[in-house]
């Protein structure tokens, strides 16, 4: 856990204790500061006290005191809240951060130079920042991986310079670390998402362009032209950026075309990484994803035999396009996370012939996005309460069938894939939320595993 020091003796305000919330006022409390922790879900008011952590009614607090208020990442600025709210901080001159902010704070304090790698986009973080810290570990480097990924970034070890922090950062996280300064910030990638907190599109632009603009290097993704806008920015106000691109080859940068991952300077190819046959960095987009990497893992020292190395080996994310297991030769690939049409498309794209799973609960709109990509699908295998639906939408367009449940999908997908004895590839991309049927997409996606772990002769992955 990462000790606060950085507010040792000052008074805060910490509102919203779940998962992270909780991690920070413990990092807090360790580094001295004197915390008042609130939540508007008394239960986890009570969870936190038990815990040791201060809690009370911020209303009663001396605002004017405070050194910063702090909120959890799912807490919205715009939330209506009694107990606290962006005008009363902001009228009182108080701060307002998230984590980051705090582990930003503290590493400029105790270990300025450990290299800080920042990773955001609205696609593709999690692979990234997960390949990113992969190549690292493999090469030998002590590599501490959180943020938005799952890992509360403050329960991380604390800043050291051999200590390599590889942090995926929400725009939320973003927007409440102002003091923000990676040795390298990578933007992915620029589309419309989380609109309804951000408000406009350049707001949501702007607030992820905050990660790149003190970064020692920026790494930027210049498929979109917001992206392309802030890349040209940057650059003319001095900052080295590196440009990767899942379309075109950059003269300086990293780009991908097709198979492989090709670096540039001054137009002249310097390194090739070839991707067929890593399973799990399949398709365009995982192309832009590696390319980033690549480009960043360079940035901070390692060797071309090094990324290779962790390239080759990358295990990929569990849910999101992962082996699963082999029948012969029918591979099983649990891609539980696409939970609506658009995070399906890439997995569709990604094979010529498969066979799909989808449905649950549906989101608006349904599967028609996807019908360029029909053409790919052997059959369809449709689960839950979306089922009638998409098979409205499927017509007579692919063949599929009703399975009702994730099981009887697992198994017909599997007898209609081993009789047509070729290589065949049976997909879970449901398109759809999950609880009709599971509690939440990972527990789909551990069902699909325990389905096919229960077909006989299946070699599982590790
Ligand atoms: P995030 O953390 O940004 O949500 P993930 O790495 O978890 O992204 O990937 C979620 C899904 O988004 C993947 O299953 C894939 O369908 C899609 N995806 C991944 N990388 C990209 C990318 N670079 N561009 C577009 N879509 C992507």
């Amino acid at each position: 856990m990462i000790a606060a020091r950085t507010f040792a003796g000052q008074a805060v305000a910490l509102f919203g204790l779940g998962g992270s919330g909780m991690a920070t006022a413990q990092a807090l409390v360790a580094g001295g500061a004197n915390l008042v922790a609130f939540d508007d879900n008394p239960a986890s008011v009570e969870a936190a006290a038990i815990a040791g952590i201060p809690t009370g009614d911020l209303r009663n607090l001396d605002w004017q005191g405070l050194a910063a208020l702090v909120l959890s990442p799912g807490v919205p600025l715009t939330h209506p809240q009694p107990h606290w709210s962006a005008a009363l901080a902001n009228e009182a001159a108080v701060p307002i951060i998230g984590d980051v902010e705090i582990f930003s704070r503290e590493r400029q304090v105790a270990a300025p130079v450990s290299p800080f790698i920042a990773i955001t986009g609205t696609n593709g973080k999690s692979t990234t920042t997960a390949l990113i810290a992969h190549c690292l570990k493999v090469s030998g480097r002590d590599t501490q991986l959180g943020g938005n990924i799952g890992v509360p970034v403050l329960t991380l070890d604390a800043p050291s310079v051999d200590k390599f922090y590889v942090v995926e950062c929400s725009s939320y996280q973003i927007d409440l670390a102002p003091s923000l300064a990676p040795s390298v910030g990578v933007l992915l990638n620029l589309s419309p998402d989380h609109l309804d907190r951000h408000g406009s599109m350049q707001h949501y632009a702007d607030v992820k362009e905050r990660l790149l603009q003190h970064a020692g290097v920026a790494v930027i993704g210049v498929d979109d032209e917001f992206c392309r806008g802030i890349a040209a920015r940057l650059e003319s106000n001095g900052r080295k950026v590196l440009r990767i691109s899942r379309a075109e080859l950059p003269d300086d940068g990293f780009g991908f075309d097709g198979q492989a991952v090709i670096g540039q300077s001054e137009g002249r190819q310097t390194v090739r990484f070839d991707l067929t046959g890593i399973g799990s960095l399949r398709g365009r987009h995982n192309g832009q994803n590696a390319a980033a990497a690549i480009a960043t893992l360079f940035a901070v020292g390692l060797s071309e035999g090094e990324i290779a190395a962790g390239l080759t080996s990358f295990p990929g994310l569990v849910h999101r396009m992962e082996q699963v297991g082999l029948v012969n030769k029918v591979l099983f690939i649990n891609d539980s996370k696409a939970t609506n049409a658009d995070a399906a498309a890439p997995a569709l794209a990604s094979f010529k012939r498969l066979h799909w799973i989808a449905g649950g609960v549906p989101k608006a709109g349904g599967i028609e996005t996807l019908e360029p990509l029909f053409g790919h699908v052997a059959k369809a295998y449709l689960i839950g309460e979306a089922a009638d639906d998409f098979a409205r939408t499927l017509g007579k367009r692919i063949p599929y069938e009703i399975s009702g449940t994730l099981e009887k999908a697992v198994a017909s997908a599997a007898r209609d894939a081993a009789n047509t004895g070729q290589d065949e590839v049976v997909l879970l991309s449901p398109a759809c939320a999950s609880f009709d049927q599971f509690r939440n997409f990972e527990v789909r996606g551990d069902a699909f595993r325990l389905a096919v772990t229960r077909i006989p002769g299946v070699q599982l992955f590790a």
